[in-house]
């Protein structure tokens, strides 16, 4: 059951209060198909430059990760920097250096045609719409997207909303999208929107669940009334929170893709859960370093962390 994912690769300069890297490897794809990688296979569509060496592209083949959708060009690949001296909380984005990402036009190589995922991470809308479109065969389609998006080009983000399975957002995102500062209408609407299940991210405080009459099909009702939370790990330091939201998403899509997209609410609680476990990995270290050497032992003793956290008798 693979999954593709399309989006960026790219190198991260970052300054938190644990220190700083500079170029170290990242992109939303990248820390997504990492992620998702201890669950399924993974295959990658986005675009480098002449400073992406085959020792970057490794870390992902280690992982058995497809990369032959990542496209090769002349120029310096995406460079994100950003600071979270603030607040560990957000991101304060210093430099956004597109480079090679610019032109980005989405190719998807004809071996990748088979897979029944897709996941549009945070790219331009219309790159999202037009990759949605030329794989028309998935059977599941789950999305992410950011305020930039949110606030400047509505339209073409419309039109990726209408035809989701599931929307992956932060709270502030999920409030700006639907004009509401009450996160249960604001999910309401989007809802409405078009999306069929909602996935509101609230970062250490961990991720709710919302879902629409269309999450389950055939379903009773009482399946999707209630939204689902899922805890955060309370950890006692976070060194790195960069990709914290991709991740989840690669254990939340990874999780269920294992299952072969099988959509009841305990492959939807389950998979909100592994979402956690992965994203509690990803901060625990610069960049993509404790998500490229996990092992499935350790993935499973945290979720049984999580489980504890959590568990009423
Ligand atoms: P998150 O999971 O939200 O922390 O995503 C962090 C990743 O998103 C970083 O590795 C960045 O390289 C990448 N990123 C930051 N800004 C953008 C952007 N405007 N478009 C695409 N990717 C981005």
């Amino acid at each position: 059951m693979s999954i593709v994912v399309v989006g960026s690769v790219a190198f991260d300069s970052i300054e938190t209060p644990s220190g700083r890297v500079d170029h170290a490897l990242g992109g939303a794809a990248t820390h997504f198909a990492l992620a998702a990688s201890y669950f399924t296979q993974v295959r990658v569509i986005g675009v480098v430059g002449e400073d992406f060496t085959a020792a970057n592209e490794d870390v992902l083949k280690k992982r058995g990760v497809d990369t032959s959708g990542i496209e090769h060009v002349a120029g310096k690949s995406f460079h994100w920097t950003g600071s979270y001296t603030r607040t560990l909380n957000e991101a304060d984005t210093l430099a956004t250096e597109l480079n090679v990402f610019e032109t980005f036009t989405p190719k998807i190589p004809a071996s990748y045609c088979d897979s029944e995922f897709l996941f549009l991470a945070n790219i331009d809308p219309k790159l999202q719409a037009r990759v949605r479109r030329e794989m028309p065969k998935v059977k599941m389609v789950c999305g992410d997207t950011m305020n930039y998006w949110i606030k400047d080009h509505s339209a073409a983000l419309a039109e990726v909303l209408v035809d989701l399975d599931v929307l992956l957002i932060n709270d502030g995102e999920a409030k700006m999208l639907a004009e509401d500062a009450n996160l249960v209408r604001a999910a309401k609407k989007i809802l409405g929107m078009g999306v069929k299940t909602l996935i509101v991210k609230h970062g250490e405080y961990g991720a709710t669940v919302f879902f629409s009459e269309r999450s389950f099909p055939g379903a009773k009702p009482e399946a999707h009334a209630t939204p689902f939370r899922a805890p955060a790990l309370p950890l006692a330091e976070v060194v790195d929170p960069t990709g914290a939201g991709d991740s989840f998403a690669g254990g939340f899509f990874g999780y269920l893709a294992s299952k072969k997209g099988e959509l009841t609410p305990g492959n939807f609680r389950k998979a909100m859960f592994y979402g956690g476990v992965m994203g509690s990995f990803a901060v625990e270290k610069f960049g993509t370093e404790r998500t490229q050497k996990l092992t499935r032992e350790e993935i499973d003793a945290r979720f049984e962390q999580f489980r504890a956290l959590s568990h009423l008798d």
